[in-house]
């Protein structure tokens, strides 16, 4: 025993040096003072006349004025939609149409720096997740559709795909260009013409895509984009001239949409939001484990509909996965989004850092033990610091509701069976996360667990060809792969 103890290697303190800024120049990216509406293929002005300021939320500095769309302008919009669906779209060969995508996909790979910089400012998000992740997987989505244009026919073997005509799509502020992607290349693959709404508090990087559009020389008016605030959503959803309408937001957004169009004929796919239980078991390669707990919660904020925000840890390696947690946790740099060396950025908005506030505050009034990593946070702009909450009891509210923020709760398990329970005990579910060195063991969970993705030994990873979605309140349909283009397709 003596022996051990002598051979046994110390766990090293976190470095304390610190690291020099590395920022990356914003200088790519040259916001116009004032966008209008992307309408037919020409910036307009607002009918409404009204323009409201979009900022950086990491120093709640004016980036760009932008216009708020109301009911008439959500209605030239969807006119110019049609008639580039009627008069050219809908009618060009498969292969006409992926010429264009293949040339949209290529242009945000060339402009992909002003993309990922364009992004980072205007979400907060670090720069090495919108260079390494949003960009290139958005251009990849592009090139995927792309791919499928001219194989419809073979995707649907005896079907005979027809598009659906006129697609209402309103993204939300997490993953704005990637959203983008997710929603607009299936759709205009299949022959679609859409009208894109992007959050009030991420227009830029869909407002830069307008201009990729221009750049590939897309038709005019096959893709459309109208900013403004919840109330421009509404009016698409209402508008009788869209077709389809495919969302991701809240959970209680969906819920009103889906009222809205009840009886109408008009296609719904809803992508909400989600509790995702990140499963650990005592047989794992813990360090990578960790990694991927990390990364679950911790990448991009935890502003992440699959984020794994429910850890459940089986009992015999509770204490050190903690303490191997704790640790890694302390070495997060919080700050600067475009510095090359932060990991976690600024929340979006002041009203989701209050939401966030308002449920780490329930955790603490119901009784859940509190970690946060101690780091100096700005001054300006809207900041939280990875935060983990132990001691929490699957009715608290931090284990139930979705936080949308960099907040773990942990909780745990003694057997599969406890863990699959534990697991599907929420409202939600959008994706789910296991760990263990049985592959038969993932499978088994696979099965049980009631989530759109179930990822073995890894989390947060996405794949165009590989589709994504819910059951229960995180929504219904399918995004990405074969299943994507279903969403905006009808059959003969
Ligand atoms: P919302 O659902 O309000 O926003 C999503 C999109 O819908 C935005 O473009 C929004 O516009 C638009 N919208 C808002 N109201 C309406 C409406 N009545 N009809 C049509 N469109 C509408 O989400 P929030 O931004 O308010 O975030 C609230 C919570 O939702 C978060 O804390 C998080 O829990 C969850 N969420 C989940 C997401 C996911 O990926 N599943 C993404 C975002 C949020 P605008 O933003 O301009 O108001």
């Amino acid at each position: 025993m003596a022996d051990l103890e002598k051979t046994k290697v110390p766990t090293p303190a976190p470095l304390d040096w610190e690291y020099a800024p590395a920022p990356e120049s914003r200088d790519i990216v040259r916001f116009q003072e004032r966008y209008g509406l992307f309408v037919g293929g020409e910036q307009v002005e607002p009918l409404s006349g009204e323009w409201y300021s979009t900022i950086e939320p990491a120093n709640e500095e004016h980036l760009a004025e932008i216009a708020q769309a109301r009911e008439d302008d959500v209605d030239r919009a969807v006119q110019a939609a049609r008639d580039a669906f009627e008069n050219g779209w809908s009618k060009l060969p498969g292969s006409e149409r992926a010429k264009y995508i293949f040339r949209i996909a290529r242009i945000l790979l060339e402009r992909s720096r002003e993309f990922a910089v364009a992004e980072s400012l205007n979400s907060g998000k670090p720069i090495r997740e919108s260079r390494d992740v949003d960009v290139p997987i958005a251009a990849a989505h592009f090139f995927y559709y792309a791919g499928w244009a001219d194989k419809l026919e073979y995707a649907f073997p005896n079907r005979r795909p027809q598009p659906l005509g006129v697609a209402g799509q309103i993204i939300p502020w997490n993953f704005p260009l990637l959203m983008l992607a997710w929603k607009i290349a299936p759709a205009i693959a299949c022959g679609n013409t859409v009208v894109l709404k992007p959050s009030h508090t991420t227009p830029l990087t869909a407002l830069l895509f307008a201009d990729v559009c221009r750049q590939a020389g897309l038709p005019p008016g096959v893709v459309n984009i109208v900013t403004g605030d919840g109330r421009t959503g509404a009016a698409m959803v209402r508008h009788p001239g869209i077709d389809k309408i495919a969302f991701t937001g809240s959970t209680g957004v969906g819920k009103e949409i889906q009222r809205t169009i009840a009886g109408t004929g008009k296609r719904l796919t809803l992508e909400l939001g989600g509790k995702a239980a990140n499963i650990v078991f005592d047989d794992c390669a813990l360090d990578q484990a960790v990694e991927g707990i990390i990364n679950g919660i911790y990448f991009n904020q935890g502003e992440v509909c699959c984020a794994g925000s429910r850890l459940l840890v089986q009992e015999s390696i509770y204490e050190q996965a903690l303490s191997k947690l704790k640790r890694r946790m302390s070495t997060l740099r919080v700050g600067d989004p475009l510095d090359k060396n932060t990991d976690v950025g600024a929340i979006n908005s002041r009203e989701q850092l209050e939401r966030i506030e308002e449920l780490v505050e329930s955790g603490r009034e119901e009784g859940a033990e509190i970690f946060q990593t101690e780091c100096t946070l700005p001054d300006r702009g809207f900041w939280f610091p990875p935060t983990v909450f132990t001691n929490v009891a699957q009715s608290y509210r931090i284990a139930q509701e979705e936080i949308f923020g960099p907040v773990l709760s942990v909780l745990t398990f003694r057997t599969p069976e406890e863990a699959v329970e534990k697991a599907n005990n929420t409202a939600y579910g959008l994706s789910a996360g296991v760990w263990t060195e049985k592959g038969s063991r993932i499978l088994w969970m696979a099965e049980r667990l009631r989530a759109g993705v179930v990822w073995g030994n890894t989390f947060n990873r996405f794949d165009p060809a590989s589709p994504f979605g819910g059951y229960k309140e995180s929504g219904f349909g399918r995004e990405g792969g074969r299943h994507g283009l279903e969403a905006y397709l009808r059959f003969e």
